[in-house]
């Protein structure tokens, strides 16, 4: 099922029914941030990434009556928490990210970002996570890899009984997050993206930019890849 953004946003807003799920996925300017609403029956909800995408995260939320448990943060870049604030403020929900990039929502309020001259609104997690870390939704689990290289605290969420991932700026469709920005390591990413590999291949990637994919469609050129090909 395909839904259109309101006429005031240019966001690409793509509805996915899964078994259990609905996911409510935006594509928000300026750098083609996704941002994810998985929601269940109930009305549950986990806001993945806010990015930029305040408007579009906050009108889904009223629009299908759905209480948010916790937004979460694949990783600390400005790109994916500038929204942080907002969909707390307007949600009162508790946020997550991983110990080693929770450093990164006061610099990012403070300096600015290396590589985004935006300094967003200052906010604070009420979780840090680590690997193996779990969040609930409905029966489904949602589990924390933590899968560094892009940052050192870069995580993806696992929903096994979904077949689904959350891969932030670790693995897209053809592609693979810079490691050159502070706290990347093209040797970090480079084992974190087989890792990954370990998943079966039906499994779906919804990255932090661009569109889906499946572990099967990259592991093609995961597979090969060292990170001497990488830094080379
Ligand atoms: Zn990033
Ligand atoms: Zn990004």
């Amino acid at each position: 099922m395909i839904a259109t953004g309101g006429a005031e946003s240019d966001c690409r807003c793509t509805v996915y029914t899964l078994a259990k799920v609905r996911l409510f996925a935006y594509r928000v300017p300026p750098i083609d941030n996704a941002v994810y609403v998985v929601a269940d029956a109930r009305g549950d909800a986990l806001v993945i990434d806010p990015s930029f995408g305040e408007q579009e995260v906050l009108r889904t939320l009223r629009a299908n009556g759905l209480r948010v448990l916790e937004i979460l943060n694949t990783h600390g870049h400005i790109d994916h928490t500038y929204a942080d604030a907002a969909v707390k403020a307007a949600t009162q929900a508790p946020l997550a990210i991983h110990h080693l990039d929770a450093y990164r929502l006061s610099e990012n309020a403070s300096a600015g970002s290396p590589f985004f001259p935006t300094r967003q609104p200052r906010v604070e997690a009420e979780r840090t996570l680590d690997e193996g870390d779990e969040m609930r939704l409905a029966d489904l689990r949602l589990v924390v890899l933590h899968t560094p290289g892009h940052t050192q605290g870069s995580v993806c969420f696992h929903v096994p009984e979904e077949s689904a991932l959350f891969s932030g700026d670790t693995l897209f469709s053809s592609g693979l997050g810079r490691t050159d920005l502070p706290g990347g390591d093209p040797h970090a990413i480079v084992a974190s993206l087989h890792r990954l590999l370990t998943l079966p291949d039906a499994t779906v990637v919804y990255p932090g930019h661009g569109p889906r994919t499946t572990i099967g469609a990259e592991r093609s050129w995961v597979e090969p890849l060292t990170a001497e090909g990488l830094i080379a």
